[in-house]
């Protein structure tokens, strides 16, 4: 399976998952970039992937299901147009003739799901590169343990996220922790990249566990940096949520 993105609206990215001529993508909130690719490369696509509800996942939905006989996989909690095959975690898919694991990461929204191919993570808004996303829904009891089960995947899974967010959050891990090496050297990494005009992503879940401040929430300088920005304790949930909230307004 080749994985490759589309770019969309200012910052997204739809991944696009081949196998010779049959596609699938993922969280595909525009339809017109999706259908020029799939014309351009001669694809048919055979089904889609929804993390969650947000329209700049889902709002091209409508028009591909129009053109392609797809299955539409989305969480069954939130409201998506289209949806053939309501998920809820825990399932195992087909994706290609590939095995992907469906798994139930609340946070960003109640019902986000993440779907975890082999040596691939497909996080939506939940993790980005160097950060994680914003709790519209969730609390952060149910974001931290969402990003417990991102940190228990192998160290070498590419971490394909929705968003090009590394540089800006990158700046915010370096306030929290301005002495770690691991990301000094990501920042320097990221910068030649952007100003290649090549994305920062995907990364690898050894990328964000040394140096993503939101998976390093029982790093002694991510409690210290938590406890100044007023952490109820040094319990990890309460770093994070103190951590969150100090992204929040950075
Ligand atoms: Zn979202």
């Amino acid at each position: 399976m080749k994985i490759s993105f589309i770019p969309a609206f200012k910052d997204n990215y739809i991944w696009l998952l081949t196998q010779g001529k049959r596609a699938f993508v993922v969280d595909p909130g525009d339809a017109a970039p999706v259908i020029a690719r799939l014309h351009a490369d001669d694809l048919t696509l055979e089904g889609i992937l929804i993390t969650h509800h947000h329209a700049d996942h889902q709002g091209g939905v409508g028009e591909l299901a129009a053109r392609w006989q797809v299955e539409v996989y989305a969480p069954g909690s939130e409201s998506i147009a289209g949806c053939t095959r309501p998920l809820s975690g825990g399932e195992q898919i087909d994706v290609l003739g590939q095995p992907v694991e469906v798994m139930a990461v609340p946070g960003h929204t109640l019902g986000h799901l993440a779907y975890v191919a082999p040596g691939a993570l497909f996080c939506g808004d939940t993790l980005f590169g160097a950060g994680c996303g914003r709790l519209f829904e969730g609390t952060p009891a149910q974001m931290s343990a969402s990003l417990d089960r991102f940190a228990a995947l192998p160290d070498d899974t590419r971490v394909y996220c929705a968003h090009e967010y590394t540089e800006m959050n990158l700046r915010f891990a370096l306030a929290v922790e301005p002495q770690n090496a691991a990301l000094l050297a990501r920042v320097e990494r990221v910068a030649a990249l952007r100003a290649a005009g090549l994305p920062s992503v995907p990364s690898t879940l050894g990328d964000e566990r040394a140096t993503n401040p939101f998976l390093r929430t029982s790093a002694p300088a991510v409690i210290e940096a938590g406890l100044q920005q007023g952490a109820a304790s040094r319990d990890k949930t309460d770093v994070f949520a103190a951590i969150r909230a100090w992204r929040n307004s950075f």
